[in-house]
C-alpha cells in the first residue's frame, strides 16, 4: 500500500513554519499578556492592510465574526438575512444568534455559489423584512460581487461577506471582504489562514461600524468595566494572533501553491462520469477543490481504498438539516442546492500537498469504474 494522502493537513502547515511559530509562541508566553494585547492589535492592522481595507477586529471564531457584524449593522429579531444553504452551518448559526432568520437562495449549478438572480427574486416576496445579504465565497471562489452589490444598493440593504473560505480571493482584482460593509473571516486550523486553535476577524472601511463591533466583542465596554451596550465575550488571544501574524506572511505563497495543485487537477482529471469546473478561476484561492459525481459515495470509497482522503462539503445543505428545516427559511425550492449536496466531493487540497501526490489523485480518479446501478 502506498503512503496515505490526507485531504488536508494543519500539521504540515505548522511544520512548514515551525521555527518561526515556536519563537512567536515563546515570545508571547514571556510577554505575559495573553488576551487582546499588542499582538492582536498588530495582527488586526496587518490583516486589514493585507485585505486592503482600513480596519480589522480580531474575535474568537468565524461564527462570532458574522454574528457581531450583523448585530453591529442593527440586524435583529424579526429580520431576514439572505444567504446560501450551500454553506457551513455556521452561516445560519450566526444569523440566528443575531436574532434574525436565514432566507436561502439557490446556487448556480456550475460552481455551487449563490445565484444572484435568486436573491433578487426573494426581494419580490420578502422584501420589507430582508435586512442584510450574506454572500458566502464558498471553496475559495468569489461570488459575483458586482451583481451582489448592485442588488444590495437597489434594495438599500448592507452586505456582510462570509470570507471564512476565501482569505485572499479576488473578484475583479479586489479582495473578498473589501466589498461589503464587513468582511467576516474564520481562522479555524484548516482554513487558508489557520490558527492553532479558534480565531476569527472582521474587516471594514467604516470606523464607526468597527467601533460598534468592538464594543459587542467585549461586554459592550467603551471603557473598561462600563458597559455602554449589551455585548458578549468574543476575544481573540495573543497566542493565536502571534501565530496568525507569522502565517499571514506566507499566505500569498500558500494560495499560489493551492492554485498550482488545482491546475494539476483541472488539466489531469478526465472522466466521463465526473464533472470538473474548468471555467475561469482567476482570483480563486481553492480552499477546496470539488468534483461532482452521481456515484459520489462510491468514488469516495474508491479513493479511500487507495489511501486517498476526501471530504464532503457538505453532505446536507443547511435547510435539509433538522435544526434548520423550517419552511420559512426556504420559501422557494432549492433544486440545484439539493442536487449539489448529493454529488459533491472535495479532493486533497492543502499548500504543502506535493504535486506528485496530486498527480496520484488524478490517476486514481481517472482509473475509477463507476458502478452500474
Ligand atoms: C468555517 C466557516 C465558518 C465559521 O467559522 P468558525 O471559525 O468555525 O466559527 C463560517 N462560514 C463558513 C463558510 C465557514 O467555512
Amino acid at each position: 500500500m502506498r503512503r496515505p494522502i490526507p485531504q488536508c493537513s494543519p500539521l504540515a502547515a505548522y511544520q512548514a513554519q515551525a521555527a518561526d511559530i515556536d519563537a512567536a509562541i515563546r515570545d508571547t508566553l514571556e510577554a505575559g499578556r495573553y488576551v487582546l494585547g499588542p499582538r492582536v492589535a498588530g495582527f488586526e492592522a496587518s490583516f486589514a492592510r493585507w485585505i486592503g481595507v482600513a480596519h480589522g477586529l480580531g474575535v474568537a471564531n468565524g461564527t462570532d465574526a458574522l454574528e457581531l457584524a450583523l448585530r453591529a449593522l442593527g440586524v435583529g429579531a424579526g429580520d431576514f438575512v439572505v444567504t446560501s444553504s450551500m454553506s457551513a452551518v455556521a452561516t445560519a448559526v450566526a444569523i440566528r444568534k443575531a436574532g434574525a432568520s436565514p432566507l436561502f437562495a439557490d446556487i448556480d449549478p456550475e460552481h455551487g455559489l449563490v445565484d444572484p438572480a435568486g436573491i433578487d427574486a426573494l426581494f419580490a416576496s420578502h422584501g420589507q423584512r430582508i435586512r442584510a445579504l450574506v454572500p458566502v465565497h464558498l471553496y475559495g471562489r468569489c461570488v459575483d460581487m458586482d451583481a451582489i452589490m448592485a442588488t444590495a444598493r437597489r434594495h438599500g440593504v448592507p452586505v456582510v461577506e462570509d470570507c471564512a473560505q476565501a482569505h485572499g480571493a479576488q473578484w475583479s482584482g479586489r479582495a473578498a471582504g473589501s466589498f461589503g460593509a464587513f468582511g467576516s473571516f474564520s481562522f479555524y486550523p484548516t482554513k487558508n489562514l489557520g490558527a492553532i486553535g479558534d480565531g476569527g476577524a472582521l474587516v471594514t472601511d467604516d470606523a464607526e461600524l468597527r467601533e460598534r463591533a468592538r464594543l459587542l466583542r467585549e461586554y459592550g465596554w467603551k471603557t473598561r468595566y462600563i458597559s455602554d451596550i449589551e455585548g458578549g465575550n468574543s476575544r481573540l488571544d495573543e497566542l493565536q494572533a502571534a501565530v496568525l501574524q507569522v502565517k499571514l506572511a506566507r499566505l500569498h505563497e500558500d494560495n499560489a501553491a493551492r492554485h498550482r495543485i488545482a491546475q494539476v487537477y483541472r488539466e489531469g482529471l478526465r472522466h466521463a462520469e465526473i464533472q470538473v469546473f474548468r471555467g475561469d478561476d482567476t482570483g480563486h484561492v481553492y480552499h477546496q477543490f470539488v468534483v461532482l459525481s452521481e456515484a459520489r459515495d462510491a468514488l469516495q470509497a474508491h479513493l479511500a481504498s487507495h489511501e486517498i482522503g476526501s471530504l464532503v462539503h457538505y453532505p446536507a445543505a443547511i435547510h435539509m438539516q433538522p435544526a434548520y428545516a423550517s419552511a420559512d427559511y426556504a420559501p422557494v425550492p432549492l433544486p440545484n442546492t439539493e442536487r449539489w449536496t448529493s454529488r459533491v466531493l472535495s479532493l486533497p487540497m492543502y499548500p504543502q500537498l506535493p504535486l506528485d501526490d496530486a498527480r496520484r489523485v488524478v490517476e486514481t480518479v481517472n482509473a475509477w469504474r463507476m458502478p452500474r446501478r
